[in-house]
């Protein structure tokens, strides 16, 4: 806890943590100066009532349960925003570190949920660790093209039947998104293109949502180039992941097929500051170039109404599980996302994707109490949920 914490926390301490957050706390009312991620009326006191680790209930429901309860303690937070914690809807766990520490790392940055998007085959599936946070929504290794146009995140698989076969089984193993690596890596060293651009056709696509629909599973597209998103979208896959070097006709596609876009700028902008001087001046030079597109791109994509689902590519180079978030978040707003989209983006959107709106990314009742407390409004900065003045987690 910081040393200048208010009054408030002072006066509670560290005691506000457990009823919080416990299956066995205590009903408690936060009464704080605003809320974000709330669906209630402007006239309604920003008033939170928690117990047994999750949200009873908002605005004056809330204080009238505390009217009518003695029992129910009142907690006033002058100054401060409650808000729920953030989710990465894209990381691997088994890049940058153990997944212990990895998961570690995401928790201490706050994170209520990671989606881990794909491992060697040969790698145990990253669980939730004992109760969480974080959640881990996992695709197991992702499913991807035979021999060099595959990845090596991926099991390599050739015609439509074995993606099919694959899809099923990762959802018998317990994954909660089924994961494709439609085309291979950006092709640094020529902006623009993209290694394998044909890795996996309209028919495998098909053939894998298919089968994660038939399991009620999302699918996650790796892909990056006009073709492979378009054929990611004819699919019906859920997200596309990456999305470099798009024009507005496919990001308009993307719109009206309400395929969510995590478009990881934060990723290709580590490898264009290069902290580990792994390329030449004159890569780092053509990468800055695909960051800067890829701003661009989103800025587009936003005004034509792209669902944007904040994600990182987290332990990919140069970016630290937990971290990554608020690297990404950077971006966004360097990009010119209103901030608004870019709180959204990293919660209740991203809790939709991952399948856990009814739990996380939104202030109501039966979410978890994962809360964050900010100086500000974090839909005009966003950036305040770096560094929470207090979580309840
Ligand atoms: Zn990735």
């Amino acid at each position: 806890m910081a040393a200048n914490s208010p009054p408030w926390l002072s006066a509670c301490g560290a005691s506000l943590k457990r009823p919080l957050c416990g299956r066995d706390a205590k009903p408690l009312c936060l009464l704080a100066e605003g809320l974000a991620g709330a669906d209630l009326a402007a006239s309604e006191p920003p008033a939170l009532l928690v117990g047994g680790g999750r949200i009873l209930a908002l605005g004056q429901e809330a204080l009238d349960h505390a009217e009518a309860d003695p029992a129910i303690a009142r907690q006033a937070l002058p100054g401060l925003w409650l808000c729920p914690a953030p989710l990465d809807a894209h990381v691997h766990l088994t890049l940058g570190g153990t997944v212990d520490a990895n998961l570690e790392r995401s928790q201490r940055a706050g994170l209520a949920a990671v989606r881990d998007l794909g491992h060697a085959p040969n790698k145990p599936n990253p669980r939730t660790p004992s109760g969480g946070p974080p959640w881990v929504v996992g695709s197991g290794p992702g499913l991807g093209a035979l021999g060099p146009a595959g990845s090596w995140l991926a099991e390599g698989l050739s015609g439509s039947e074995a993606f099919r076969l694959a899809a099923e089984a990762r959802a018998r193993n317990g994954s909660g998104v089924i994961k494709v690596f439609a085309t291979g890596l950006l092709d640094f060293e020529h902006p623009g293109q993209v290694l394998h651009g044909e890795a996996v056709g309209l028919a495998e696509l098909s053939a894998a949502v298919e089968a994660a629909e038939g399991a009620g599973l999302p699918l996650a597209v790796h892909a990056s180039g006009i073709p492979a998103v378009a054929r990611a979208v004819q699919a019906g896959a859920s997200s596309v992941e990456h999305g470099f070097f798009l024009d507005r006709a496919t990001m308009r596609a993307m719109a009206q097929a309400r395929v969510s876009w995590v478009p990881t700028c934060a990723a290709v902008r580590a490898h264009a500051q290069d902290p580990e001087g792994r390329h030449t001046p004159e890569l780092r030079k053509q990468l800055a170039g695909i960051y800067q597109g890829q701003l661009q791109a989103l800025a587009v994509g936003e005004a034509l109404g792209v669902d944007l689902v904040l994600g990182t590519d987290a332990g990919s180079y140069g970016l630290e599980h937990g971290a990554a978030i608020f690297a990404e978040m950077e971006c966004w707003l360097e990009a010119g996302v209103r901030p608004v989209t870019v709180f959204e983006a990293a919660t209740r959107r991203a809790a939709r994707l991952l399948g856990l709106e009814h739990s996380l990314g939104s202030l109501k009742p039966g979410a978890q109490a994962w809360l964050l407390a900010l100086p500000g409004d974090p839909r005009r900065e966003p950036l305040t949920m770096a560094r929470p003045t207090w979580r309840s987690f």
